[in-house]
């Protein structure tokens, strides 16, 4: 019997765990991860033997100890202006003390002299609003790809002399065990189950499905969530340095004239690469870049995201999402490249053009056309975005901007939860990206050291 079982060893998962062993060393702790450990986790794409995703069963990149974000940018978000609703839940004040207490474990553990940007005071604001844009509030921390894996490395060290972990071991279902006296949580996964007095489900969106199994199975409400789709932009590192180099990433708003929709720019990436991300073997595009400037390369990539959320009658918004990248994974066999300038004109990309552009691509995709994938509402967004980008950061409409479709940012259902985010059952707790409440690092890992403080207050 253990006191807590863990279930995903993403930043919630691995904060969570953090935050209870300091608590209280004697707490006996499981964590089940679905994917492997650190070291063992290796996306096969080589770019040169293979180019593409070939759809692993368990995909590196999204699975294993670091979760979805162990290959990521590292960038931590301390803010609640974007990144999650956990200020909903814990209030705005403690949700920023959270994460800027995760930013002092990643300090304290190879982070340090990371560069922490700041929005404050930048004359950004003003120029973004005197051209219709709006810039979000925040400070971001940019670990980068390689530092991000060095405090991975170093949180596993300390964990696993604590930690009883359990590698390439989903868990296929939770019951709740009621005795005279007690009740419990049994964790099944292959032949075997294990017990704790209390859980924590952080299972992240690779997760998402499952976690839609668990709720539907132990009647948990559920609520439907937003979708965001669109694509990724990549054009060359000068092009957007101004904002690059004083605030690293810059979240910004456009609202469109044709629709009133909100386009906002999404995970910027200065001197990175665009990837290819597998989420339940649906292939779309995302980015990320290294700390140390010899990984550097010449460009700069962000998304451009456009949110739907629907209702009634239909309310399956990732699966609206799931049907256009699986659109375009039908005509391009995975992610489709396009130039800016053949989009507006109406024409599809081909090898010819591509190879005559002058941005030099960081992905190999199909050349195709983003028309025949993307809806005309959200097409239509982000090329006025872009235009609009192009008054703030002049280059960004050049006809040799790249378009990587489609990139899509699947949200899982938000599961009903309370200001402890536990469950109708108590001890069951749902944290993280699987929770529909984050959908960041720094909101993942903020709310597992949450339900880590509310669990050991509890056990007083
Ligand atoms: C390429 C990429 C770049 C990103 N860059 C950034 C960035 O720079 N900044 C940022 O804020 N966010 C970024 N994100 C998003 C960020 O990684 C996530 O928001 C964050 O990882 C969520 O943490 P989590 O612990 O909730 O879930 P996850 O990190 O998804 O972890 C969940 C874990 O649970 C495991 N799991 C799932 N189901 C089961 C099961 N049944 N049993 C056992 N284990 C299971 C999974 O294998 C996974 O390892 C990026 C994501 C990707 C893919």
């Amino acid at each position: 019997m253990y006191d807590v079982v863990i279930i995903g060893a993403g930043p919630g998962g691995i904060y969570s765990a953090y935050e209870l062993t300091k608590g209280d060393p004697s707490l006996k702790i499981a964590v089940f991860e679905a994917g492997h450990p650190l070291d063992k986790r290796h996306c096969p794409i080589d770019g040169d033997k293979i180019k593409s995703c070939i759809r692993c069963k368990s995909c590196a990149i999204m699975s294993g100890f670091g979760g979805a974000g162990a290959f990521s940018d590292g960038k931590y978000n301390i803010t609640n202006d974007f990144g999650g609703t956990l200020y909903e839940y814990i209030g705005q004040k403690r949700s920023i003390q959270l994460m800027e207490y995760v930013d002092s474990i990643n300090m304290a553990n190879g982070g340090e002299g990371t560069k922490l940007y700041s929005t404050a005071g930048t004359d950004f604001t003003k120029i973004c609003l005197q051209n219709n844009l709006r810039l979000l509030n925040a400070s971001v921390r940019h670990l980068g790809t390689d530092i991000n894996y060095i405090v991975l490395e170093n949180l596993y060290s300390y964990l696993k002399e604590r930690v009883d972990f359990f590698f390439d071991t989903p868990i296929e279902s939770i019951e709740l065990i009621k005795e005279a006296s007690s009740s419990y949580y049994r964790a099944y996964h292959g032949d075997a189950h294990t017990d704790a007095r209390q859980c924590i489900i952080s299972v992240g969106r690779s997760g998402s499905k499952w976690m839609e199994e668990v709720c539907r199975n132990m009647n948990i409400p559920t609520k439907s969530n937003r979708v965001d789709i669109g694509v990724r932009v990549e054009l060359p590192a000068v092009i957007f340095s101004e904002l690059t180099d004083e605030l690293y990433e810059s979240k910004i708003v456009y609202r469109t004239e044709k629709f009133e929709d909100n386009v906002r720019t999404f995970c910027m990436n200065p001197h990175g690469i665009v990837v290819n991300e597998n989420t339940n073997g649906i292939v779309t595009v995302n980015g990320h870049s290294y700390e140390d400037p010899a990984k550097w390369t010449d460009n700069t990539n962000f998304a451009l995201l456009v949110a739907k959320h629907f209702s009634l009658p239909f309310k399956d918004s990732n699966g609206y999402g799931e049907s256009i990248a699986r659109l375009s994974n039908m005509l391009g066999g995975g992610v489709i490249l396009q130039r800016f300038g053949d989009l507006v004109r109406g024409r599809r990309s081909n090898e010819s053009r591509i190879e005559q552009c002058s941005t030099r691509p960081t992905l190999d995709a199909t050349p195709g056309d983003l028309s025949l994938v993307l809806p005309k509402r959200i097409l239509d967004g982000i090329i006025e975005m872009i235009y609009a980008l192009d008054k703030i950061a002049k280059g960004t409409a050049n006809e040799d901007t790249l378009l990587y479709g489609v990139e899509v940012k699947f949200y899982n259902m938000e599961v009903a939860l309370d200001k402890n985010l536990e469950t109708i059952y108590k001890g069951l707790y749902v944290i993280g990206d699987g929770s529909g409440v984050t959908h960041s690092l720094s909101h993942a890992s903020a709310s597992g050291v949450y339900v880590a403080r509310r669990i050991l207050e509890k056990a007083k």
